[in-house]
């Protein structure tokens, strides 16, 4: 379990009620919560999606999509019921923010929920737990139920003659799920696999409703901006990318945590000030900036800021904010192989590009770091991940490539060490090994 961190640089918005027990709602509401529905209650929908567009919020999942913008999609008019569902399916490795929401700000994804009903007019939420998170669930539901108890959630809540209700639901812990359209059909009650698109969930999502996703630290985000006003959000962060961000550290680390920290914090100054500099004095070798599926970054290129335009600039992603260091007693073969090993386990095996990719990349990579490689596998695991890039029905497909034709471009040295014929000399326990006859 994450444990509280806490770091001069950081800026405390969404995370500022953790450890304050805040999960009960008397404390929430002494906190200052609730005020923001409020608020939202007496504004126009439009008002409301107009605020969190002009704050540059951006999703938190990983894909880094406005989320204003993302609700301005929804039909005003639709026949059919609208939903809200938060996506708390937090999978990503490297990644343990949402989970310190849950667990402490209960009722900041409650509120955040109502009021992007009340921006596009659903009556419904869904807060979706990943199935690891099953133990959190009585902290989620007690939250509800108390809502409900205060006339919060229910057929007129805050006696304003609105409706609003919140479902909450766990998955069954599938990777998998993260992925929007395949979240909608696991909360149908189906296999979790994506949908094809278009049509997008904004128009046609749950139960063929208009329905909104957002994750959980996205939705946790949205009553600070109402409370602090779009433009204070927006101006805490850098050009297109508002507000701060929970940034996971973890790894070779000093001190590993969740820091709060600015939009553009750099990432140098991340991992060398706020988490301490590489544990047990080793040297760095590589960071990975956003999540397993982002792209590695070698220790010339972390001088970055972190938001989503510079660190795509750099040739990776922001993601899901879990920053994953590695210092230089780390095999890169070996990080690659346990990289693509979740990967290969998670496909849900609905297409070929991914399924049959994953597969023969991780066994490639096991033959591969037990000293069994060949000169032309190199290229060959390269070409084999360069192909699967955008050739799958969701992006998990691309996740797993995306790192492994990173770690083979930037680290090539360490593949072609490998070649000697003997095993690694990082090998470690719990790493699939051959023996070299
Ligand atoms: Fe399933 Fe992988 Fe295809 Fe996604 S990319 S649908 S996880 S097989």
């Amino acid at each position: 379990m994450p444990r509280l961190v806490s770091h001069p640089d950081e800026v405390k918005i969404v995370s500022r009620r953790f450890g304050q027990g805040a999960a009960n709602i008397d404390r929430y509401i002494e906190l200052g919560g609730y005020e923001s529905v409020k608020k939202c209650l007496a504004q126009t929908p439009d008002w409301i999606v107009n605020e969190v567009k002009a704050s540059n919020l951006r999703g938190r999942g990983g894909a880094g999509f406005s989320t204003g913008m993302k609700w301005s999609f929804v039909p005003k008019q639709s026949p059919k019921p609208k939903y809200i569902l938060v996506n708390g399916d937090e999978s990503e490795p490297g990644t343990c923010k949402d989970h310190l929401i849950f667990l402490h700000d209960p009722h900041a994804v409650i509120e955040g929920t109502i009021i992007a009903g009340l921006a596009v007019g659903a009556k419904t939420g869904f807060i979706y737990l990943r199935g690891e998170y099953r133990y959190l669930l009585e902290i989620v539901e007690k939250a509800v139920a108390d809502a409900y108890a205060r006339g919060f959630l229910g057929k007129n809540i805050f006696g304003s003659g609105t409706e609003f209700e919140i479902v909450t639901q766990t998955g069954a812990g599938a990777y998998e799920v993260g992925e929007e359209s395949a979240l909608m059909e696991s909360l149908e009650g189906k296999r979790g696999i994506p949908r094809i698109k278009p049509p997008f969930p904004a128009v046609v999502g749950l139960y063929g409703g208009p329905t909104v996703i957002n994750n959980a630290e996205t939705i946790a985000t949205v009553p600070h901006v109402i409370a602090t006003g779009a433009a204070a959000y927006a101006e805490l962060g850098t050009p297109r990318n508002g507000g701060t961000r929970l940034f996971c550290l973890s790894g070779h680390i000093q001190r590993p945590g969740v820091y709060e920290l600015p939009m553009g914090y750099n990432l140098k100054k991340m991992i060398y000030e706020v988490g301490g500099g590489i544990a047990n004095g080793n040297q760095l070798k590589a960071v990975v900036p956003g999540g397993s599926s982002t792209p590695v970054l070698r220790p010339e290129e972390i001088d970055i800021g972190m938001d989503f335009d510079q660190v795509g600039k750099a040739g990776s992603m922001l993601g899901s904010g879990g920053v994953v260091v590695i210092d230089d007693h780390t095999c890169i073969v070996e990080f690659a192989l346990r990289t693509i090993g979740f990967y290969q386990h998670e496909s849900c095996g609905w297409c070929i590009p991914c399924r049959e990719g994953t597969d023969w990349l991780q066994k490639s990579l096991t033959r591969f770091h037990a000293g069994f490689g060949k000169a032309a596998d190199i290229d060959n695991i390269q070409y084999l991940a360069e192909n699967m890039l955008g050739r799958t029905f969701c992006p998990l497909g691309d996740a797993a490539a995306m790192p492994t034709i990173a770690f083979v471009k930037k680290f090539r040295k360490e593949f072609e060490d490998h070649l000697s014929g003997k095993p690694c000399p990082f090998a470690r326990e719990g790493v699939p090994q051959l023996t070299v006859a």
